[in-house]
């Protein structure tokens, strides 16, 4: 018996959903909100391999699902996402014209959305920027930051180094708001 083998104690490995890939190597992903755990495999791992991956990955599951617990859950469309709307609304009427006269721009278009996967985005080229909703239950300053962020994107679309001096000269603290935020 392999070592690998010998780790291999079924009562002891988080269960997971097996997704066969064309790929290297194994990955976990701990899905959120469910906290479900998902494995990709190249298709010739053996799965008491893949077993004994994530009984040894036990500890960083743990962890994952407890930081997911920890998080409010996702808002949805109704009361709580518009009162969520108007304090964001308010925040940017004052927000909004200091920046863009500390930019010197014209204020660009702003939508405020319920995102999946991103706090804001800018469209550079038709000077568009999307908020999510959900900034406005994580605070002012850290709906700030990713509104100086968008604006920073009318400059300069890529996270260059010249992206990042720019935040850096106008939003000294950005990397302490960003941290604060997380991750969605
Ligand atoms: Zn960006």
């Amino acid at each position: 018996m392999s070592r690998d083998q010998a780790e291999y104690r079924p009562e002891t490995r988080p269960v997971y959903t097996l997704i066969r890939k064309k790929m290297r190597n194994i990955r976990l992903r701990v899905d959120v909100p469910s906290g479900e755990l998902r494995v990709s495999a190249p298709h010739s791992t053996p799965v008491w391999r893949i077993d004994a991956f994530v009984a040894s990955k036990r500890d960083w599951i743990a962890k994952r699902r407890a930081e997911i617990a920890r998080r409010p859950p996702r808002l949805e469309h109704g009361y709580e996402a518009e009162l969520c709307r108007m304090d964001l609304d308010e925040w940017l009427d004052e927000l909004m014209p200091a920046w863009c006269e500390r930019f010197d721009i014209v204020p660009p278009h702003v939508s405020l959305r319920i995102m999946k996967s991103q706090w804001g985005s800018c469209r550079a080229m038709t000077r568009r920027i999307t908020l999510n909703i959900e900034l406005a239950r994580r605070g002012y300053d850290l709906a700030e930051y990713v509104l100086v962020h968008e604006l920073c994107h009318l400059f300069e679309l890529n996270h260059g180094p010249r992206f990042y001096a720019l935040m850096d000269h106008h939003l000294p603290d950005w990397r302490e708001r960003r941290r604060r935020l997380g991750p969605l």
